[in-house]
């Protein structure tokens, strides 16, 4: 029995939202928070897992359709569209999420195919659910669709070259559909998430724990931690709902305040 909570029941009641690279982490916490909020959700993703997510949100009553695709295929990402209309009638909130880090590999060695792999999942991917969901809320003269990008594509420092530039690629594609759908009554913007505790940065943690380091995680922001998927999944709900009726092309970091600063030595407080 889950314990009500008013700042997201009813947020998005009678509303369906589709929500890409829902099977784990930032995604995952953002098709359960949608569907808490009374939104029917279509969650997509190429991982098997994204059945896990749907069997929860059914469970808590909810109503979700869970498709086993790759999002960086247009057929699949138009179909995905389509079956929201067709199962729930319309499309009012589209998070396109899903992504990969591509890891960190030195500027010598990357590949042409390595940035074609980023690229195509992490920017490609997004523009394809960008295009289809708007290819049906315009019409409806209303919509939200949320983009995953990343501080990486703000500045360096977080992620690899093709990831930043991917990143960085997500907020123009932002800022540009915010201006290509002027008069469509459609927002868009996108969400700039910090260190985040999700399957991508499973690494990182896993490492600093069993080096005994992890307190030493998200000490350069100034809330001296890491964020946790929750974090940013209740920033997509803000983004999806009503309650942000006057944001649009906007690139919100969540960040725990990373980027609010150029780098500083901490003083010593005695
Ligand atoms: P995650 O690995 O836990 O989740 C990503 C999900 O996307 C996975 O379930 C994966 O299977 C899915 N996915 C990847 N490629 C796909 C494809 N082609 N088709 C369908 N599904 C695909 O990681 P996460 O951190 O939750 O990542 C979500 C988004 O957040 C990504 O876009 C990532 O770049 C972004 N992000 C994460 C962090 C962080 O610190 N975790 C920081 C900034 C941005």
């Amino acid at each position: 029995m889950r314990i009500p909570n008013p700042a997201v029941d009813g947020q998005l009641k009678g509303k369906v939202a589709l929500v890409t690279g829902a099977a784990s982490g930032i995604g995952r916490a953002s098709a359960l928070i949608f569907a808490q909020a009374g939104a029917a959700v279509v969650a997509l993703d190429r991982a098997a897992e994204v059945e896990d997510t749907v069997a929860a949100i059914r469970k808590d009553n909810g109503r979700a359709v869970a498709l086993c695709k790759d999002s960086s295929h247009e057929e699949n990402i138009a179909d995905a569209i389509d079956t929201a209309v067709r199962e729930f009638g319309a499309l009012d909130v589209c998070f396109a999420n899903a992504g990969i880090s591509g890891g960190l590999v030195p500027l010598h060695e990357q590949t042409p195919e390595h940035w074609l792999e980023v690229l195509t999942i992490n920017l490609i991917g997004t523009f394809l659910a960008v295009k289809h969901a708007a290819r049906v809320m315009a019409p409806r003269k209303r919509g939200s669709i949320i983009c995953t990008a990343s501080v990486a594509g703000l500045r360096s420092g977080a992620g690899g070259s093709p990831y930043s530039a991917s990143k960085a690629g997500v907020i123009s594609l932002v800022q540009t559909t915010a201006d290509q759908l002027a008069g469509s009554g459609v927002r868009i913007n996108a969400i700039c998430p910090g260190l985040i505790e999700t399957g991508m940065t499973k690494p990182i943690f896993d490492q600093a724990r069993a080096r005994g380091t992890d307190n030493k995680i998200g000490q350069l922001n100034p809330l001296r931690r890491a964020g946790a998927p929750i974090e940013i999944a209740r920033t997509a709900l803000f983004l999806a709902s009503d309650a942000s009726s006057y944001v649009n092309g906007q690139a919100l970091a969540v960040d725990g305040g990373l980027s609010s600063s150029h780098p500083i030595v901490p003083p010593r407080i005695p």
